[in-house]
């Protein structure tokens, strides 16, 4: 998810061709309306509505060499920034902030960061005894416990460790083992053939001999372990499972005692190295792809110890270069930045810091920003739109004709048990006993991720904090958590640019806030995954074997649909991966214009812009989405996303609804319509 500018562009066509039969009562207004300035009338709506809504600010505003994308969500997010940098900056200026405090651990976080004249003197030697750690390694032993250690500070070299919820008894935690080990950001990047995935391929291995030149290893050297990390992980992404195939709860949850683990890798020795990572009496584990494990073990046998050890070097450096001096980071911009996301050029040094210090602190810094500068009312606003979703949603199951009333009431009884998280949270984490110092900003990172870790594993053995959240109030995004059966829609959702410092009318808000956000989180809950768990969050099976086949049915036609669409070139949409999001935007985009039409707005004739409230409540929707993205951000997204690109959750889940067609009068032979056959209509 994500908001702009206002334009000085004034959009009065009118659609003469939409067949609504509301009387046409045109409403006056001096104030700007982003919703009707940005389209572009030389596009048609039937064409590609997308466009049609968003293009006429794609035009004024390209993409800046220094992001990957351009729209609504940089517009909200530079708000946010601007906020952000405020309470960085003021709290970097009190010097005298108590030892401790919130504004003590934001102050010297972002000072410390800010400091590029010591972090530039310091060089690499705060990864000195990480290295040093790697070169002292003289057998498989040390190789396990050093691999362990660096689990305890983000890094997940080898394998993925976790305590997470036990996804079939969602009660309690449990340790959870899962495939990972790989620079690249998804396994396919390893295999595929085209030419984009084989330059980038090519680009990976000069960026990692650049980065060893760039820690003092000679040209011969670096130019070798480039080459054996590109095997080595090569080896690796050979047993781990394809995106689409992550999507199954149930092939991903295999319980294990501690020693059926130790039969799949016996070279780890699962007690000694569970110690080492932390946790003592662990009786089962929960092991995601068990064949990832059973290849490790061959793995461990194969590969030299001197590979490892070059491996786990990487790892060091590939996860804190961009914390050093000015060239490291400049060679981790060049790839990670420009090759892989199209960005031409670096960000100033302060938004890169309210950025670190947001992702780092981000529970310190929001309840500064929600006593400071969210609006008075946000939650009770978010709550009342996610209410009303709600309520038709619940109206819209006991209607739909596909499902038996047995699924029904099962369905409508995890509805009503959602719980909806918004604004921000009742209690915050208790980081009291993090430090933070002035000086050292690689040694304030480190200490966060300890504490982060620390945090994951006092979990162990605890009851389940059903109160938790996983996004802060100025995060502009929202999820929805099985486990809990809830949704979380952060304060800053509220924003909608375009209408600062006034209320957006309902069109507005339901098609933003209530399609795009409540609509689609609430979704999650019914898509291909969400479905499978029940109203408790449990990975529990409550459909009857005939409406599962139904469900099942229509998620296949979804997957058809995206699969379809051509995202660059030859480049097409991974339908399998993106089918949760996109039933998620087909079941939001639906209810929201239900519940918009309980509205005083959705029930009247009013045209705003020569548009009906209907046709306006598209249109807002459309602005949720007006992003505009470089091609290889986008090549990005589709290779190792579940989000498929903007233009593409626009005008999919359009083209399904029967209320669209209508309301843009879409008929055979435009390039919005699709055969009624075809057509997708789960939620
Ligand atoms: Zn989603």
């Amino acid at each position: 998810m994500k908001k702009t500018l206002l334009l000085a562009v004034t959009a009065t066509i009118i659609l003469t061709s939409c067949s609504h039969t509301e009387k046409k009562t045109e409403q006056t207004t001096n104030v700007s309306d982003p919703i009707t300035e940005h389209i572009d009338s030389s596009i048609s709506p039937k064409e590609d509505f997308f466009k049609f809504a968003n293009n006429n600010w794609f035009k004024h505003n390209p993409i800046p060499s220094t992001e990957s994308s351009n729209g609504i969500w940089k517009t909200i997010q530079d708000t946010l920034n601007e906020d952000i940098r405020k309470i960085c900056e003021s709290s970097a200026a009190d010097t005298k902030a108590t030892k401790g405090s919130n504004k003590q651990k934001i102050g010297d976080f972002y000072f410390s960061g800010m400091d590029t004249v010591s972090i530039e003197k310091a060089g690499i030697t705060p990864l000195a005894d990480y290295l040093a750690k790697v070169d002292a390694i003289k057998n498989i032993n040390d190789l396990l416990s050093v691999t362990a250690a660096f689990q305890t500070m983000e890094m997940e070299p080898m394998y993925g460790f976790g305590v997470n919820r036990d996804d079939k008894n969602s009660e309690q935690y449990v340790v959870g083992l899962g495939q990972v080990g790989l620079g690249l950001p998804e396994r396919d990047y390893y295999f595929n053939t085209d030419a984009l995935t084989a330059s980038i391929r090519k680009e990976y291995v000069k960026h990692i001999k650049a980065m060893f030149v760039l820690f003092g290893v000679d040209e011969k050297t670096a130019d070798k372990n480039a080459t054996t990390i590109m095997t080595l992980e090569t080896t690796l992404a050979k047993s781990c499972r394809k995106m689409e195939d992550l999507r199954d709860p149930y092939k991903n949850y295999n319980k294990m005692s501690v020693a059926q683990v130790n039969k799949l890798t016996p070279s780890i020795k699962w007690e000694q190295t569970l110690s080492l990572l932390g946790l003592k009496n662990v009786d089962s584990i929960v092991v995601g792809q068990p064949e990832y494990y059973t290849a490790l073990e061959t793995n461990l046998k194969k590969i030299p110890l001197d590979d490892w050890k070059t491996y786990l070097k990487w790892n060091v450096i590939d996860a804190y270069a961009k914390l050093l001096n000015k060239d490291i980071v400049a060679e981790d911009f060049h790839f990670n930045s420009t090759i892989m996301n199209g960005i031409s050029k670096q960000k100033p040094r302060w938004k890169t810091m309210v950025k670190a210090t947001d992702g780092m602190l981000g529970d310190l810094v929001g309840q500064i920003y929600v006593a400071e500068y969210c609006p008075k009312g946000t939650k009770e606003k978010l709550l009342e739109i996610g209410n009303n979703i709600r309520d038709v949603y619940a109206q819209h199951i006991k209607s739909i004709d596909w499902m038996s009333d047995v699924t029904k009431q099962k369905a409508l009884s995890k509805l009503q048990k959602i719980t909806m998280k918004v604004g921000y949270p009742d209690k915050w984490k208790d980081m009291l006993s993090l430090e933070i110092s002035r000086n050292n900003y690689v040694a304030n990172v480190m200490n966060i991720l300890k504490w982060q870790y620390n945090f994951m594993l006092g979990k162990y053995g605890k009851p389940v904090d059903r109160t938790e959240w996983d996004m802060q109030p100025q995060t502009y995004n929202a999820y929805y958590n099985p486990a809990n059966n809830e949704i979380v829609v952060p304060a800053c959702n509220i924003m909608v640019p375009g209408f600062e410092g006034r209320m957006p009318d309902d069109a507005v808000l339901y098609g933003i806030i209530g399609g795009s956000t409540f609509g689609h989180e609430i979704t999650h809950g019914f898509d291909d995954q969400g479905s499978k768990y029940d109203e408790k969050g449990n990975l529990a099976d409550w459909w009857t074997k005939e409406d599962k086949q139904q469900f099942e049915a229509k998620t296949k036609r979804i997957v058809r649909q995206f699969n379809n669409y051509i995202v660059l070139d030859s480049l097409h949409l991974k339908g399998a991966n993106s089918q949760g999001e996109n039933i998620a935007d087909l079941g939001g985009v639906v209810m929201g214009l239900e519940a918009f039409r309980k509205t005083k707005q959705g029930q009247s004739n009013d045209l705003i812009g020569g548009y009906t409230p209907t046709q306006r409540y598209y249109l807002a929707y459309a602005y949720a989405w007006m992003v505009n993205t470089t091609d290889a951000s986008m090549a990005k997204q589709v290779m190792s996303n579940e989000h498929a690109p903007a233009p593409f959750r626009v005008n999919g889940p359009l083209s399904d609804v029967e209320e669209f067609y209508k309301a843009f009068d879409i008929k055979a032979g435009d390039k919005m319509y699709r055969e009624d056959s075809v057509r997708v209509k789960i939620w």
